[in-house]
């Protein structure tokens, strides 16, 4: 394992928890429950990055090894007298289990957690596999469903392709056309859409808007300085001009969707904080768990190096405590003091945050550098800032008149 530079390297834990700081429990666990997938997307980080540890796992989560995820759950939410947590079952392909599966697993987590304790359960999925009948059983089970969706049908088809190579946009849209139906709409979760810059982001916006989906999240391909993300063909600056006018569609759009990742900028250039791990700087205090029970960083990090989300840590015999005082898990908590000096002098490092996590790995140095991404997020969280500031000053000019 490769675990060369910042946070390995100088991160003093031990000097942090003296100095008073402490670290936020986990509000959301990803459960790799099914660690094998129906579909080979082209950019898919498990299966076609770094990290190929998906070989040398079980496929799907053995029983015990979940149970012992709903008692380490159990254990913490007691353990911090939090009120509140999301677990999300993931893959691979959660649907691959069939959704009577899933269902009691949702029933297995709440019975663990105390009473009273808010849990929600979310599932992300591809989408290819949802049918009627499962849609009312994961509903049944209060259990809220995001699907994949890359915008109009021919980038979609570029991309989510079967392992014969066939696109899967009409599956995808049968499905999400099921989930928008008033009787299913409570566990619609949203969409996620990754990033192609070769693609027209306002059409993109607009097809996801019109599936009428109660949130969007845009998702910049992973990728970092020892694999930087494609840009061939395209202009240097293309990741940023695509969010531009992504977000210029969205921010004119008289009756917009919640999009996560624009909200959060917003959000933040008025003072506030972010709900995405692409930008800001509030603590993540999100871990994975993978099909063998070993407690990950964030599954993201399969992108850089093998083994790098790895907290050499399993839920048969660790706490999720064990893993707040990881160097990698500490990394995502401590805002500011997690960013190097360039980062730092930048003006808009408490919008960006430097990036997500994951894209800030350069071999040698680890992950205290800016974003592979950062003339991207600069272009666009400028053009961001520009916009709210103009309409804030109006405002304010209009109400002190
Ligand atoms: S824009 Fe670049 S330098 Fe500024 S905080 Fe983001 S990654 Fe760091």
């Amino acid at each position: 394992m490769t675990t060369v530079g910042w946070p390995y390297e100088d991160l003093d834990v031990a000097a942090l928890l003296a100095s008073g700081w402490r670290p936020t429990p986990v509000q959301e666990v990803i459960v790799k429950v099914h660690q094998r997938c129906n579909l080979a997307c082209s950019y898919c980080y498990v299966y076609t990055h770094a990290d190929q540890t998906w070989r040398d796992r079980p496929a799907v989560m053995p029983p015990e090894v979940f149970t012992s995820v709903a008692l380490r759950l159990g254990r913490h939410a007691r353990r911090h007298d939090l009120k509140r947590a999301r677990v999300v079952l993931h893959g691979g392909e959660p649907m691959l289990l069939g959704a009577t599966t899933l269902g009691r697993m949702a029933t297995e987590l709440r019975a663990a957690v105390p009473a009273g304790f808010r849990l929600a359960v979310g599932m992300q999925t591809n989408g290819v596999l949802l049918t009627e009948s499962g849609i009312r059983e994961l509903n049944r089970h209060d259990i809220t469903v995001a699907v994949s969706v890359d915008g109009i049908a021919a980038d979609h088809d570029r991309f989510r392709v079967t392992h014969a190579g066939r696109g899967t946009y009409a599956a995808v849209c049968r499905a999400v056309e099921m989930l928008a139906r008033p009787e299913f709409r409570q566990g619609f979760g949203g969409l996620l859409c990754t990033v192609a810059p070769d693609t027209d982001p306002v059409e993109c916006y607009r097809t996801l808007r019109a599936f009428d989906p109660p949130a969007i999240d845009f998702l910049m391909p992973h990728a970092n300085w020892a694999a930087p993300p494609h840009r061939d063909g395209l202009g240097p600056l293309a990741y940023g001009e695509w969010l531009i006018k992504a977000f210029d569609a969205w921010y004119d759009d008289p009756a917009p969707v919640p999009v996560r990742l624009f909200e959060s900028v917003v959000d933040l250039i008025l003072g506030g904080r972010s709900r995405s791990e692409q930008v800001g700087l509030s603590p993540v205090a999100l871990l994975v768990v993978d099909s063998d029970g070993e407690i990950e960083q964030i599954d993201a990090l399969k992108s850089a190096y093998p083994g790098a989300c790895s907290t050499g840590l399993n839920v048969a015999a660790d706490d999720f405590d064990a893993a707040l005082s990881h160097p990698g898990v500490v990394a995502r908590q401590i805002g500011v003091a997690a960013l190097g000096d360039e980062c730092r002098a930048c003006p808009l490092h408490r919008v960006c945050g430097g990036g997500h996590y994951a894209h800030r790995y350069r071999p040698g140095a680890g992950f205290r550098n800016p974003s592979v991404y950062c003339a991207d997020l600069r272009l666009f969280i400028g053009h961001a800032r520009d916009r709210v500031v103009a309409d804030t000053r109006a405002l304010v000019e209009a109400v002190t008149a």
